[in-house]
């Protein structure tokens, strides 16, 4: 073991879209608290900080061994004075002031109660605080509107705050892949989101659908969707249609990273297995699950779009604009100094496109 003095530096890129960040995570006690004020700063709608703290947790996860000390972090990208800051206070103290007063403060535990009901956002939450809402008990009796994603979040609070596993992860897999067979023979369902990156457990899963001739996928989710509800599977249902095409300013605009899929936000009624029943008696779950449609000619992107990790996607598009005068999306890449789109059929394409080393999605979890 090393004692002070000869501390080997570590050497790491500035894009997490350039590390491999697996799940191993060395740093998880620093890790922990920056990502804490990262919520905290996204719940405050103070996205520039929240992004900060992101990229310096980011940093942290992609280091091969535990930081003891501060000396070990010279010369690091990511790290602002803020950051470096918690992260002392960390190493000394074993734990961070700033984090342990934010997490007693009353406005983010309220924040966090309202926004961990499906369908209420930052600035919704925010709004109930101000009126004097700061939990479900007061919510129900303050007479507020909620509209119907909410009505539906509140009701199934408890189960949408429970981590998903992969095996129910698995079986929903199997119910999608079913109905998208019922509905359209020869389509394609591939897992994306935190379960393809490897992840134990998800707070979703997300789905992403297509058919390998080009064309065949419109209009598939409507029928997914109808299909899904004939057979009860569904608690909830919102879909989004396609407003790709149809959009003015043409594919891929840049500024945008939100994506014009065909899409559906949904509620699935789970069955449990017989060990998971509970004292309650109730043999069912309710489980949020996202599904996308893309046609295959974009079906790469989508599938790099949905892998994440958000902040690996951020930096993957910071990448392209700021290093390769490049737009990405989740349908495509466009080449602003060539003018043209580049066509891909896999991520490995994408990455190389970028002049990125692959990143399997395994080592996406930034
Ligand atoms: P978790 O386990 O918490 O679900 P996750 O990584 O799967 O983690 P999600 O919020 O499900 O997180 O998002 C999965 C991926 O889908 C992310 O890469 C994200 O960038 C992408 N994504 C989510 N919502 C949208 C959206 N509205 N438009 C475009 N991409 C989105
Ligand atoms: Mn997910
Ligand atoms: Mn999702």
């Amino acid at each position: 073991p090393q004692i002070s003095g000869s501390v080997a530096l570590f050497s790491v890129s500035s894009y997490a879209c350039q590390r491999r960040t697996t799940l191993d995570n060395h740093n998880s006690n620093l890790t922990d608290a920056l990502s804490l004020l990262a919520e905290n700063a996204e719940l405050n709608n103070e996205d520039g900080r929240g992004v900060a703290f992101r990229r310096a947790a980011a940093l942290l996860k992609a280091l091969p061994t535990q930081v003891i000390s501060m000396s070990q972090l010279r010369g690091l990208p990511c790290l602002g004075e803020h950051s470096l800051r918690v992260i002392k206070d960390v190493l000394e103290n074993g734990v961070s002031s700033e984090v342990e007063s934010t997490k007693q403060s009353k406005r983010y535990k309220a924040l966090k109660i309202l926004t961990g009901i499906f369908g209420v956002g930052a600035k919704t939450a925010d709004r109930w605080i101000r009126a004097g809402i700061y939990n479900l008990e007061q919510l129900r009796h303050s007479g507020q509107t909620l509209n119907r994603a909410q009505k539906a979040g509140l009701e199934h609070y408890d189960d949408l705050n429970e981590p998903v596993t992969k095996a129910e992860a698995d079986a929903i897999g199997e119910i999608v892949q079913k109905a998208v067979d019922s509905v359209l023979t020869g389509s394609q369902v591939a897992l994306s989101g935190g379960f393809r990156r490897g992840k134990l457990t998800g707070h979703d899963v997300d789905f992403l659908i297509t058919h390998p001739e080009e064309g065949k996928e419109v209009g598939l989710m409507p029928k997914v969707v109808a299909w899904l509800e004939s057979q009860g599977f569904l608690l909830y249902q919102k879909t989004t249609r396609n407003s790709y095409l149809e959009s003015k300013d043409g594919p891929a605009r840049p500024a945008s990273n939100m994506d014009r899929f065909e899409r559906c936000f949904s509620i699935f009624k789970l069955t449990k297995g017989k060990e998971q029943e509970t004292a309650s008696h109730k043999i069912w779950r309710a489980v949020r699950v996202d599904l996308v449609v893309s046609p295959i000619s974009q079906f790469a992107f989508a599938v790099l779009g949905w892998t994440g990790s958000k902040l690996f996607e951020r930096e993957l598009r910071r990448w392209a604009g700021h290093e390769k005068n490049m737009s990405l999306s989740s349908h495509a890449l466009f080449d602003n100094t060539q003018n043209k789109y580049l066509r891909a059929t896999s991520e490995e394409e994408i990455f190389a496109y970028l002049g990125l080393e692959y990143i399997p999605p395994s080592e996406r979890n930034a």
